[in-house]
Protein backbone atom coordinates (compact mmCIF):
# COMPACT_ATOMS: atom_id res chain seq x y z
CA UNK A 1 0.00 0.00 0.00
CA UNK A 2 1.58 3.44 -1.22
CA UNK A 3 0.65 6.06 0.98
CA UNK A 4 -1.22 7.80 -1.08
CA UNK A 5 -4.30 4.78 -0.65
CA UNK A 6 -4.44 5.19 2.43
CA UNK A 7 -4.75 9.41 2.85
CA UNK A 8 -5.69 11.37 -0.50
CA UNK A 9 -6.60 15.29 -0.99
CA UNK A 10 -10.13 15.15 -2.30
CA UNK A 11 -12.34 18.37 -3.17
CA UNK A 12 -13.80 18.01 0.12
CA UNK A 13 -10.52 17.40 2.12
CA UNK A 14 -8.69 14.81 3.22
CA UNK A 15 -10.17 11.23 2.29
CA UNK A 16 -9.01 7.90 3.16
CA UNK A 17 -10.14 5.00 0.89
CA UNK A 18 -10.11 1.82 2.91
CA UNK A 19 -11.90 3.84 6.24
CA UNK A 20 -13.59 5.62 4.09
CA UNK A 21 -13.55 8.92 5.93
CA UNK A 22 -12.67 12.53 5.73
CA UNK A 23 -10.56 14.34 7.54
CA UNK A 24 -11.37 18.34 8.84
CA UNK A 25 -13.55 18.15 5.39
CA UNK A 26 -14.40 21.70 4.45
CA UNK A 27 -17.78 20.14 2.27
CA UNK A 28 -20.80 18.07 4.29
CA UNK A 29 -19.40 14.66 4.01
CA UNK A 30 -21.00 11.33 5.75
CA UNK A 31 -18.07 10.82 7.87
CA UNK A 32 -16.21 13.21 9.09
CA UNK A 33 -12.71 13.26 11.80
CA UNK A 34 -12.08 16.71 12.85
CA UNK A 35 -8.84 18.01 14.45
CA UNK A 36 -10.03 21.26 16.45
CA UNK A 37 -12.97 23.85 16.73
CA UNK A 38 -11.36 26.35 14.33
CA UNK A 39 -14.41 27.23 11.56
CA UNK A 40 -12.13 26.14 8.50
CA UNK A 41 -11.76 22.77 9.98
CA UNK A 42 -14.81 22.31 12.38
CA UNK A 43 -17.77 22.67 9.76
CA UNK A 44 -21.87 22.05 10.78
CA UNK A 45 -23.59 19.46 8.53
CA UNK A 46 -21.77 15.90 8.39
CA UNK A 47 -23.11 12.64 8.76
CA UNK A 48 -20.98 11.61 11.93
CA UNK A 49 -18.17 13.36 13.80
CA UNK A 50 -15.51 12.01 15.59
CA UNK A 51 -13.67 13.88 17.80
CA UNK A 52 -12.40 14.72 21.26
CA UNK A 53 -15.07 15.37 24.09
CA UNK A 54 -14.10 19.30 23.89
CA UNK A 55 -13.70 19.81 20.03
CA UNK A 56 -17.48 18.59 19.98
CA UNK A 57 -18.29 21.03 22.72
CA UNK A 58 -16.60 23.61 21.03
CA UNK A 59 -18.39 23.03 17.80
CA UNK A 60 -21.78 22.80 19.45
CA UNK A 61 -21.63 26.20 21.05
CA UNK A 62 -20.18 27.36 18.27
CA UNK A 63 -22.69 25.88 15.41
CA UNK A 64 -25.60 24.74 17.47
CA UNK A 65 -26.39 21.22 19.16
CA UNK A 66 -27.35 20.05 15.96
CA UNK A 67 -24.31 20.58 14.15
CA UNK A 68 -24.22 16.80 13.22
CA UNK A 69 -26.40 13.62 12.57
CA UNK A 70 -24.09 11.41 15.32
CA UNK A 71 -21.27 12.64 17.13
CA UNK A 72 -18.53 10.44 18.65
CA UNK A 73 -15.50 11.59 21.42
CA UNK A 74 -12.04 10.45 20.73
CA UNK A 75 -10.13 9.73 23.99
CA UNK A 76 -6.52 10.82 23.05
CA UNK A 77 -4.25 7.93 22.80
CA UNK A 78 -7.25 5.85 22.29
CA UNK A 79 -6.93 3.65 19.26
CA UNK A 80 -10.41 3.30 17.14
CA UNK A 81 -11.03 0.59 14.81
CA UNK A 82 -13.14 2.20 11.25
CA UNK A 83 -13.48 -0.30 8.76
CA UNK A 84 -10.50 -1.82 9.49
CA UNK A 85 -8.54 1.34 9.58
CA UNK A 86 -6.86 2.53 12.93
CA UNK A 87 -7.37 5.74 14.60
CA UNK A 88 -5.58 7.35 17.04
CA UNK A 89 -6.10 11.51 18.13
CA UNK A 90 -2.98 12.67 19.81
CA UNK A 91 -2.58 16.26 21.19
CA UNK A 92 -2.22 19.19 19.15
CA UNK A 93 -1.19 22.23 21.26
CA UNK A 94 -3.06 24.73 19.06
CA UNK A 95 -6.22 25.10 21.21
CA UNK A 96 -8.37 23.56 23.67
CA UNK A 97 -9.46 19.83 22.37
CA UNK A 98 -6.66 20.14 19.21
CA UNK A 99 -5.45 16.98 18.29
CA UNK A 100 -3.39 14.97 15.39
CA UNK A 101 -4.97 12.11 14.06
CA UNK A 102 -2.86 8.99 13.64
CA UNK A 103 -4.46 6.92 11.05
CA UNK A 104 -2.70 3.67 10.21
CA UNK A 105 -3.30 0.36 8.19
CA UNK A 106 -1.63 -2.50 6.67
CA UNK A 107 1.71 -1.60 8.13
CA UNK A 108 1.70 2.24 6.87
CA UNK A 109 1.00 4.95 9.00
CA UNK A 110 0.47 8.92 8.81
CA UNK A 111 -0.04 11.52 11.08
CA UNK A 112 -2.30 14.61 9.91
CA UNK A 113 -1.17 17.02 12.60
CA UNK A 114 -3.78 19.78 11.75
CA UNK A 115 -2.75 23.08 13.07
CA UNK A 116 -0.33 23.06 16.26
CA UNK A 117 2.70 24.53 18.10
CA UNK A 118 5.05 23.57 20.56
CA UNK A 119 5.34 26.14 23.04
CA UNK A 120 3.79 26.22 26.18
CA UNK A 121 0.35 26.88 26.59
CA UNK A 122 -1.56 27.12 29.36
CA UNK A 123 -5.14 26.59 28.14
CA UNK A 124 -4.58 23.32 26.20
CA UNK A 125 -2.40 20.10 26.36
CA UNK A 126 1.47 20.35 24.97
CA UNK A 127 1.51 18.70 21.81
CA UNK A 128 3.25 15.07 21.18
CA UNK A 129 5.50 13.94 18.87
CA UNK A 130 3.81 10.53 17.19
CA UNK A 131 6.18 8.59 15.17
CA UNK A 132 5.36 7.90 11.81
CA UNK A 133 5.78 6.63 8.21
CA UNK A 134 4.43 10.22 6.47
CA UNK A 135 3.94 13.42 8.70
CA UNK A 136 1.49 16.02 7.22
CA UNK A 137 2.22 19.57 8.78
CA UNK A 138 1.34 22.41 8.50
CA UNK A 139 3.16 25.36 6.90
CA UNK A 140 1.10 28.89 8.36
CA UNK A 141 4.51 30.58 9.46
CA UNK A 142 6.57 28.14 6.70
CA UNK A 143 9.43 30.93 6.06
CA UNK A 144 12.60 31.12 8.51
CA UNK A 145 11.74 35.15 9.15
CA UNK A 146 9.31 33.85 11.57
CA UNK A 147 10.51 33.06 14.69
CA UNK A 148 8.04 33.80 17.06
CA UNK A 149 8.99 35.26 20.76
CA UNK A 150 8.78 34.13 24.15
CA UNK A 151 4.94 34.82 25.07
CA UNK A 152 5.86 36.28 28.46
CA UNK A 153 7.66 39.27 26.92
CA UNK A 154 4.76 40.33 24.54
CA UNK A 155 1.71 40.01 27.63
CA UNK A 156 4.72 42.07 29.08
CA UNK A 157 4.75 44.95 26.51
CA UNK A 158 1.03 45.02 26.91
CA UNK A 159 1.12 45.20 30.58
CA UNK A 160 3.81 48.27 30.25
CA UNK A 161 1.69 50.07 27.77
CA UNK A 162 -1.50 50.06 29.93
CA UNK A 163 0.94 51.19 33.27
CA UNK A 164 2.25 53.95 30.76
CA UNK A 165 -1.19 55.21 29.58
CA UNK A 166 -3.57 55.01 32.44
CA UNK A 167 -6.15 57.25 31.22
CA UNK A 168 -6.84 55.17 27.90
CA UNK A 169 -8.42 51.68 26.77
CA UNK A 170 -6.49 48.87 25.58
CA UNK A 171 -8.27 47.25 22.95
CA UNK A 172 -6.90 43.83 22.56
CA UNK A 173 -8.08 41.71 19.60
CA UNK A 174 -7.85 38.34 19.78
CA UNK A 175 -9.52 35.44 18.08
CA UNK A 176 -12.35 33.98 19.99
CA UNK A 177 -11.29 30.54 19.84
CA UNK A 178 -7.87 30.14 21.50
CA UNK A 179 -6.62 33.38 21.46
CA UNK A 180 -8.54 35.45 23.35
CA UNK A 181 -8.73 32.54 26.08
CA UNK A 182 -4.62 32.28 26.25
CA UNK A 183 -4.24 36.43 26.42
CA UNK A 184 -6.27 36.09 28.94
CA UNK A 185 -4.32 33.82 30.85
CA UNK A 186 -1.42 34.86 30.10
CA UNK A 187 -2.42 37.96 31.26
CA UNK A 188 -3.45 36.51 35.12
CA UNK A 189 0.05 34.31 35.00
CA UNK A 190 1.81 37.76 34.59
CA UNK A 191 0.50 38.86 37.50
CA UNK A 192 -2.83 40.99 35.85
CA UNK A 193 -5.87 40.04 38.58
CA UNK A 194 -7.87 43.07 37.47
CA UNK A 195 -11.46 42.65 35.52
CA UNK A 196 -10.81 41.98 32.23
CA UNK A 197 -13.78 43.35 29.89
CA UNK A 198 -14.14 41.14 27.18
CA UNK A 199 -16.87 41.70 23.81
CA UNK A 200 -20.00 39.03 23.64
CA UNK A 201 -18.89 36.68 21.21
CA UNK A 202 -15.96 35.35 23.40
CA UNK A 203 -18.17 35.24 26.26
CA UNK A 204 -19.57 31.63 25.70
CA UNK A 205 -16.14 30.22 24.84
CA UNK A 206 -14.72 31.55 27.71
CA UNK A 207 -17.03 30.07 29.95
CA UNK A 208 -16.53 26.92 28.27
CA UNK A 209 -12.45 27.08 29.10
CA UNK A 210 -13.68 27.79 33.07
CA UNK A 211 -15.87 24.73 33.09
CA UNK A 212 -12.42 22.59 31.58
CA UNK A 213 -10.92 23.94 34.56
CA UNK A 214 -9.01 27.17 32.71
CA UNK A 215 -9.08 29.65 35.42
CA UNK A 216 -9.25 32.73 33.31
CA UNK A 217 -9.97 35.48 36.31
CA UNK A 218 -12.62 37.73 36.42
CA UNK A 219 -14.75 38.52 33.17
CA UNK A 220 -17.02 41.47 33.05
CA UNK A 221 -18.70 42.58 30.01
CA UNK A 222 -17.60 45.08 27.87
CA UNK A 223 -20.95 47.22 27.25
CA UNK A 224 -20.91 50.85 28.20
CA UNK A 225 -24.99 50.84 28.56
CA UNK A 226 -24.37 51.75 32.21
CA UNK A 227 -22.18 54.20 33.11
CA UNK A 228 -19.99 56.42 30.87
CA UNK A 229 -17.10 55.87 28.57
CA UNK A 230 -14.63 56.86 30.75
CA UNK A 231 -15.76 53.47 32.76
CA UNK A 232 -12.88 51.60 30.50
CA UNK A 233 -10.18 54.22 31.12
CA UNK A 234 -7.08 52.21 32.00
CA UNK A 235 -8.87 48.53 30.86
CA UNK A 236 -8.06 46.07 29.35
CA UNK A 237 -11.07 44.94 26.79
CA UNK A 238 -10.54 41.61 24.60
CA UNK A 239 -12.82 40.98 21.40
CA UNK A 240 -12.29 39.52 18.27
CA UNK A 241 -10.39 41.69 15.76
CA UNK A 242 -13.20 42.59 13.46
CA UNK A 243 -15.05 43.96 16.42
CA UNK A 244 -12.41 46.79 16.69
CA UNK A 245 -12.94 48.16 13.59
CA UNK A 246 -16.72 48.93 13.67
CA UNK A 247 -19.17 51.05 15.90
CA UNK A 248 -18.36 48.88 19.13
CA UNK A 249 -14.55 49.69 19.04
CA UNK A 250 -15.42 53.53 18.42
CA UNK A 251 -16.88 53.93 21.61
CA UNK A 252 -14.52 53.26 23.63
CA UNK A 253 -11.79 56.69 24.44
CA UNK A 254 -8.77 57.45 23.07
CA UNK A 255 -7.89 53.23 22.67
CA UNK A 256 -4.88 51.95 22.31
CA UNK A 257 -5.16 49.29 19.66
CA UNK A 258 -3.63 45.67 20.04
CA UNK A 259 -4.01 42.40 17.98
CA UNK A 260 -2.37 39.34 19.31
CA UNK A 261 -1.13 37.51 16.18
CA UNK A 262 1.77 35.63 14.59
CA UNK A 263 1.42 38.22 11.70
CA UNK A 264 2.30 40.82 13.38
CA UNK A 265 5.55 40.16 12.86
CA UNK A 266 5.13 41.77 9.92
CA UNK A 267 4.87 45.16 10.54
CA UNK A 268 3.10 46.07 7.20
CA UNK A 269 0.49 43.99 8.30
CA UNK A 270 0.08 45.62 11.79
CA UNK A 271 0.20 49.20 10.31
CA UNK A 272 -2.22 48.05 7.20
CA UNK A 273 -4.88 47.14 10.10
CA UNK A 274 -3.83 50.08 11.88
CA UNK A 275 -2.78 48.30 15.24
CA UNK A 276 -0.17 50.95 17.34
CA UNK A 277 0.64 47.73 19.51
CA UNK A 278 1.54 44.90 18.11
CA UNK A 279 1.74 41.23 19.95
CA UNK A 280 3.71 38.43 18.26
CA UNK A 281 1.37 35.57 19.59
CA UNK A 282 0.66 32.25 17.16
CA UNK A 283 -1.23 29.47 17.90
CA UNK A 284 0.76 28.00 15.21
CA UNK A 285 4.25 26.50 14.81
CA UNK A 286 6.99 29.11 13.65
CA UNK A 287 9.74 27.91 11.52
CA UNK A 288 12.48 26.34 14.03
CA UNK A 289 9.31 24.39 15.68
CA UNK A 290 7.92 23.28 11.99
CA UNK A 291 11.15 21.88 11.26
CA UNK A 292 12.33 20.33 14.66
CA UNK A 293 8.53 18.63 14.67
CA UNK A 294 9.03 17.08 11.25
CA UNK A 295 12.90 15.78 13.21
CA UNK A 296 11.20 14.50 15.75
CA UNK A 297 8.26 12.33 14.03
CA UNK A 298 11.14 10.44 12.11
CA UNK A 299 9.04 10.34 9.10
CA UNK A 300 10.63 9.57 5.99
CA UNK A 301 8.00 11.41 3.60
CA UNK A 302 6.45 14.89 4.73
CA UNK A 303 2.94 16.18 3.30
CA UNK A 304 3.13 19.98 3.62
CA UNK A 305 -0.45 21.92 3.82
CA UNK A 306 -1.89 25.34 4.52
CA UNK A 307 0.79 27.97 3.89
CA UNK A 308 4.32 28.65 3.01
CA UNK A 309 4.81 24.78 1.59
CA UNK A 310 7.70 25.81 -0.73
CA UNK A 311 10.25 26.57 1.76
CA UNK A 312 9.33 23.26 4.17
CA UNK A 313 9.44 21.33 0.81
CA UNK A 314 12.56 22.51 0.02
CA UNK A 315 13.95 22.48 3.66
CA UNK A 316 12.81 18.67 3.92
CA UNK A 317 14.45 17.59 0.48
CA UNK A 318 18.22 19.11 1.26
CA UNK A 319 17.22 16.96 4.55
CA UNK A 320 16.75 13.91 2.97
CA UNK A 321 13.34 13.50 3.40
CA UNK A 322 10.30 12.92 0.87
CA UNK A 323 8.58 15.81 0.77
CA UNK A 324 5.51 17.85 -1.59
CA UNK A 325 2.80 20.33 -1.08
CA UNK A 326 -0.61 19.29 -0.77
CA UNK A 327 -2.61 21.62 -2.03
CA UNK A 328 -5.27 21.61 -0.35
CA UNK A 329 -8.03 24.28 -0.66
CA UNK A 330 -10.25 25.98 1.69
CA UNK A 331 -8.57 26.47 5.03
CA UNK A 332 -7.72 29.87 5.85
CA UNK A 333 -6.90 29.93 9.43
CA UNK A 334 -9.26 31.67 11.98
CA UNK A 335 -6.80 31.62 14.90
CA UNK A 336 -3.57 32.58 13.55
ZN1 LIG B 1 -6.65 26.33 13.82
Amino acid sequence: MRPSDLLQPRPEGLYCPPGDFFIDPVKPVDKALITHGHSDHARAGHGAVLATRETLDIMAIRCGESFAGSTQAAALGEEIAINGVSVTFYPAGHVLGSAQIRVAHSGQSIVASGDYKRRADPTCRGFEPVSCDVFITEATFGLPVFRHPDDREEIATLLKSVAQFPERTHLVGAYSLGKAQRVIRLLRDAGYSEPIFIHGALQRLCDYYATQGIDLGVLEPATVDKGGKTDFAGRIVVGPPSAFSDRWGRRFVDPVSAFASGWMRIRQRAKQRGVELPLILSDHADWDELVATISETGAGEVWVTHGREEAIVRWCQINGIAARPLHLVGYEDEGD
